[in-house]
């Protein structure tokens, strides 16, 4: 990337340095960051305690770009909101806000596209373009805070990308966004989700964070695994398990596995056996995800009967299931999908 430093993307230590060479006092540096963080100003001139010459400097130096929203979709059924982002240098990322009675959620992107290569998603089809700074992970949560003027209590990392493929910009957001002194959210409403690259999750386990952490696992077995998912042909189902063990004895965090159930797939009762026995002794939760369709793949959803089949299986092995309510079904989709649409948009647009 440029040269570019969003000063959001520092920890306050770093800010203090950063102050401190511009001949500042350090103090200086925590107002900037209560401004940055917590207050969540879009625009040096705002930050009314620091001096003209101070403010000027900083605008000079390390202009700050806020992301602009070039789409919103608001559902019908249920207010959930998709936003389409443009970054400073034209890429555009997505976000979604959903209304839950516990609180509203936010699910933000880790990286402009993906490189893994999951069959079924669509936020990977155009491979990966590049990562996301800490604070553009951040400016999707302060800006749809601002948009939506609304309390924001939970925050999903499971937009587009895969977030441990980011892994040291992911941890500087997570210890940033979670700062008492900045935004403040409590670790424990954090969820992470990744495919499973099982050397990062072992270190994520030395952290000491309280994050929640999900891994999609969509198969009881390598196989199967391999047919939906290229990570697995570099990380068996043994491996990951491992890891996941060792994440719960550090954290003491209990894991989600997500799991999306592909028609005719994965969706057979002797899968449900094969991965109940997979999950046993683990301390988990279950989601299962009815997969949504993509144009650009040909899977199907399962149906409705076996999907509950399949959730009542589990439960009669004692695992903790849910199925994932469906948000936002009347705007595009599946993650990724509104990115995608506006990416194909604009390509029609460019051949006229
Ligand atoms: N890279 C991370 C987070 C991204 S997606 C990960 O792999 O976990 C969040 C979840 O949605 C993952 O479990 C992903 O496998 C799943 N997903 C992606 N596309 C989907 C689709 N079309 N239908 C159902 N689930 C999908």
């Amino acid at each position: 990337m440029s040269e570019y430093q969003d000063l959001r993307s520092l920890y306050v230590e770093e800010l203090k340095e950063l102050v401190r060479e511009l001949g500042e006092k350090p103090f200086k540096a925590s107002q900037i960051y209560d401004w940055l963080h917590k207050k969540q100003v879009s625009d040096y001139g705002e930050m009314t305690n620091l001096s003209r010459q101070l403010r000027e400097k900083l605008a000079g130096e390390y202009p700050l770009y806020n992301m602009e929203a070039v789409q919103v979709q608001t559902s019908k059924i249920d207010g959930t909101k998709k936003f389409l982002f443009r970054l400073r240098d034209g890429y555009v990322i997505e976000s979604v806000w959903m209304k839950y009675q516990h609180g509203n959620s936010v699910c933000i992107s880790s990286q402009v596209g993906c490189r893994m290569g999951c069959r079924f998603c669509a936020s990977t089809i155009g491979g990966l373009t590049r990562n996301l700074e800490p604070a553009e992970m951040l400016g999707q949560i302060y800006q749809i805070r601002e948009l939506t003027g609304e309390k924001i209590s939970n925050v999903v990392v499971m937009g587009t990308g895969e977030p441990l493929d980011n892994y040291d910009a992911l941890i500087r957001f997570i210890r940033i966004l979670t700062d008492d002194k900045g935004f403040g959210l409590s670790q424990r409403n954090i969820t992470v989700s990744t495919c499973g690259i099982v050397p990062m999750i072992h270190r994520l386990a030395l952290e000491e964070l309280s994050i929640t952490l999900a891994i999609s696992l969509h198969a009881p077995n390598d196989e199967k695994r391999k047919r939906l998912m290229p990570i697995a042909n570099k990380y068996s189902i043994g491996e990951l398990m491992d890891g996941c063990r060792e994440y719960f004895r550090k954290t003491g965090r209990r894991l989600t596995f997500e799991y999306s159930l592909v028609g005719g797939e994965n969706d057979s009762q002797k899968d449900a056996d094969e991965l109940a026995a997979l999950l046993k002794g683990h301390n988990c939760h279950v989601n299962l995800i009815p997969v949504n369709p993509v144009k650009e793949r040909n899977f199907v959803q399962s149906d409705k009967k076996v999907v509950e089949k399949f959730k009542n299986k589990l439960e009669k092995y004692g695992i903790n299931v849910t199925i994932r309510r469906e948000m936002g079904r009347d705007i595009d989709g599946a993650c990724g999908q509104l990115r995608r649409s506006y990416l194909d948009n604009l390509k029609q647009e460019r051949k006229k």
